[in-house]
C-alpha cells in the first residue's frame, strides 16, 4: 500500500500517522518526492484503515499495490535508484560496463586482462572465483585464492569489482568485493538471498534460466526485504526450444523490468549467447533497449581459457564494443 502525503503537510501530523502505522505492526518507508511524501507500507497492511487515511486531509490517496513485489516496485519508488559502486555510478542514465575473465586463473590472466579492460573503458572488473559448473569434472575456479587475485587487480587498477557467492560460509571472502553476484542457478535460493540480505554489499542478482520477470522481481524481494535495497537486475538470456545459442537473450526483459522496478538493469550479452561473435549485437541491442549496464566476458587468450572461452571476447573487440556503445547513447539518450 502506498499513501501518496500532500507537499503543505504538516510535519507533526505525518509523525503521528507513521508511529500509528508502526504500531500496528506495519513498516513504513518514506521517500521525500517533489509533490510530496510517499509512504511506503510493508508486511501485514490489512488492519489498515483505508478510508479513514483517505480522510486525512493531508492525504492526497492511497494506492493499494496488488503486486507481490513491493520495495522493488516502481510504483513504490517511482524514481531510478542509482547506485554508486566506487568511482562508478549505475542507473538513473549513469551506464556503467563490467567486464573481466569468466574465471580467475592466474595473477597474470586477471592483472593483464583488468587493466586492458579498464584502458577499453570499464567500469567494473568481474572475476569469478567460485565458479557452479555443470560438470564437477570442469573447473571449479580458484576460491579464496581466486579473491584475493581479483582484489589483486582491484589494487592495481582501481576498479570496484564483482564476484558471485555460491555459499554464505565464504562471506569472509568477500569483505572487499565491491559487487556481490547471485548467479542465475541461485536465482531461487531463498536462504542465500536471506543472507545477502543482512550485508550491505551492491548485489547483482542474475535472472534464472527459466524463470518469470515476476519470479525475478520476487528475488530481488527477499533481499530487500532483509534490509538491503542495493540490488542490480542482470538479465542473461533464459532456456528456449533454440539450441543454436547457449541461452535466448530476452530483449523485452529490459524496458518491462525497468517499468515494473526502479533498480538498475543490465544486460550480460555472453552468457545470453555462448557465442563471442554474438556478444556486440546482443549488447548494442540491450543498450538501445535502454540496459543501465552491460557484463561482458572478456579474456585476452579465449582459446586457452579454463572457462567459458567461447563466450569471450579479447580486449580490442571489447573495446571496440565500448566505442559503439557511447555512439549509440549519444543518438539515443
Ligand atoms: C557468470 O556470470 O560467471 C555466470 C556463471 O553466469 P550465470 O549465473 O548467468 O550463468
Ligand atoms: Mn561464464
Amino acid at each position: 500500500m502506498i499513501i501518496y502525503v500532500e507537499e503543505k503537510a504538516d510535519p507533526k501530523q505525518l509523525e503521528t500517522l507513521k508511529e500509528w502505522l508502526d504500531d500496528i505492526g506495519v513498516e513504513v518507508h518514506s521517500l521525500a518526492g517533489k509533490n510530496g511524501t510517499i509512504l511506503g507500507l510493508l508486511g501485514d497492511t490489512h488492519k489498515v484503515d483505508v478510508e479513514m487515511i483517505q480522510g486525512l486531509d493531508f492525504v492526497r490517496k492511497v494506492v493499494q499495490v496488488k503486486e507481490p513485489y513491493k520495495s522493488s516496485n516502481r510504483t513504490f519508488h517511482p524514481d531510478d535508484t542509482v547506485l554508486e559502486i566506487g568511482n562508478a555510478k549505475l542507473g538513473g542514465g549513469h551506464f556503467a560496463a563490467i567486464a573481466g575473465p569468466c574465471s580467475v586463473e592466474s595473477i597474470e590472466q586477471i592483472c593483464d586482462i583488468a587493466k586492458a579492460v579498464k584502458e577499453a573503458g570499464a567500469n567494473m572488473l568481474r572475476g569469478g572465483a567460485f565458479k557452479p559448473r555443470t560438470s564437477p569434472y570442469s573447473f571449479q575456479g580458484l576460491r579464496k585464492k581466486g579473491i584475493e587475485l581479483l582484489l589483486h587487480a582491484k589494487q592495481i587498477t582501481g576498479m570496484p569489482i564483482v564476484s558471485e557467492i555460491m555459499d554464505i560460509g565464504n562471506i569472509a571472502a568477500f569483505e572487499h568485493v565491491d559487487v556481490i553476484q547471485i548467479g542465475a542457478r541461485n536465482m531461487q535460493n531463498f536462504e542465500l538471498l536471506k543472507e545477502i540480505g543482512r550485508t550491505d554489499k551492491v548485489i547483482l542478482l542474475k535472472r534464472g534460466l527459466a524463470n518469470t520477470l515476476k519470479e525475478f522481481l520476487m528475488s530481488a524481494e527477499y533481499i530487500m526485504a532483509s534490509g538491503n535495497e542495493k540490488v542490480i537486475l542482470c538479465e542473461r538470456g533464459i532456456r528456449t526450444f533454440e539450441t543454436q545459442t547457449r541461452n535466448t537473450f530476452d530483449v523485452s526483459a529490459i524496458p518491462l523490468l525497468k517499468k515494473m522496478s526502479h533498480l538498475p538493469v543490465i544486460v550480460d550479452p555472453s552468457h545470453a549467447s555462448g557465442i563471442s561473435e554474438l556478444v556486440r549485437p546482443l549488447a548494442l541491442a540491450a543498450v538501445a533497449a535502454g540496459a543501465d549496464g552491460i557484463m561482458v566476458e572478456v579474456h585476452n587468450d579465449p582459446e586457452h581459457a579454463l572457462c567459458d572461452g567461447p563466450q569471450s571476447i579479447k580486449p580490442d573487440a571489447f573495446k571496440s564494443l565500448m566505442d559503439d556503445i557511447k555512439k549509440v547513447r549519444e543518438v539515443l539518450f
